[in-house]
């Protein structure tokens, strides 16, 4: 698996401000870091949310809102952050072919950042072949067009390590919240994770397994809880012992690693 931006650019974590309009924030940022140097001035660094089914885009919070791909009105440009896929739990209603067509529209979409949620769920009652089938597709889809993974799973962990293994673009395991071996494994693989509500009850190994994920590849996510990200930052933050200023930094410094370019 490889980053999408050379290392030695997300180094330089010199973007450290929102502004709407991807390719605009890069020059942005740069702009702003060269009055940071300058003056000595720090600015507020945003609190990133990178998997919420909420609008909650403010000048505190870069929030990236995942959208069903079937509910998209491709005639219009969304004007947010946002990813989008078949869930699992409706792949059942879609042919394959209607599935291409839709996501081959995604792709004209400026304000896409990542393709998901998908992956694979074996609890829920759409057919498992069927699932495959369209997780196959979103993949091919995010390589041909770089763009990050952002995955939901459910007790599938045997089949989708075996596409971790292949595939060429960062994949975020969104809502984690697995065992600590697992967790090794997934972090040989080179997976992201990202953290949701779950988190505000700990328990004591769940604790250790945020612990040993590596900060360059953890992210923070409230998904459909109403409980604000930045809740959800501080608990984190507590769990690492470290600061909310390091941990806001260190998630900025992953998402313009990731998704910016
Ligand atoms: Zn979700």
């Amino acid at each position: 698996m490889r980053q999408l931006l050379p290392n030695s650019l997300a180094d330089n974590n010199f973007i450290h401000y929102w502004h709407p309009g991807l390719k605009s924030l890069y020059l942005f940022c740069k702009y702003h870091y060269f009055w940071e140097k300058r003056y000595s001035i720090k600015l507020e660094i945003p609190f990133i949310d990178i998997h919420t089914h909420h609008s909650e885009n403010s000048d505190q919070v870069i929030a990236v809102q995942s959208l069903f791909l079937q509910d998209i009105d491709f005639s219009r440009e969304i004007k947010f952050p946002f990813s989008a896929a078949i869930h699992p739990w409706h792949t059942d209603r879609f042919e394959l072919k209607e599935v291409s067509h839709m996501l081959e529209k995604l792709t004209t979409q400026k304000k896409l950042l990542g393709i998901g949620e998908t992956g694979l769920d074996k609890v829920c009652k759409a057919d498992y072949k069927q699932q495959l089938k369209i997780f196959e597709l979103h993949l091919d889809l995010a390589e041909a067009h770089h763009k990050p993974l952002i995955i939901h799973a459910v007790k599938s962990w045997n089949d989708l390590t075996k596409y971790f293994k292949r595939v060429k673009v960062p994949v975020i395991l969104h809502g984690y919240s697995g065992n600590f071996i697992l967790t090794k494994q997934l972090i040989e693989l080179g997976c992201c994770f990202s953290i949701g509500k779950s988190v505000m009850r700990p328990t004591p190994d769940q604790e250790q397994v945020i612990q040993l994920i590596p900060l360059s590849s953890l992210f923070i996510e409230t998904d459909e809880s109403q409980i604000p990200i930045e809740e959800i930052y501080v608990q984190i933050s507590r769990i690492l012992d470290i600061s909310l200023d390091t941990l806001k930094t260190q998630i900025h410094k992953n998402f313009n690693s990731i998704f910016i370019d």
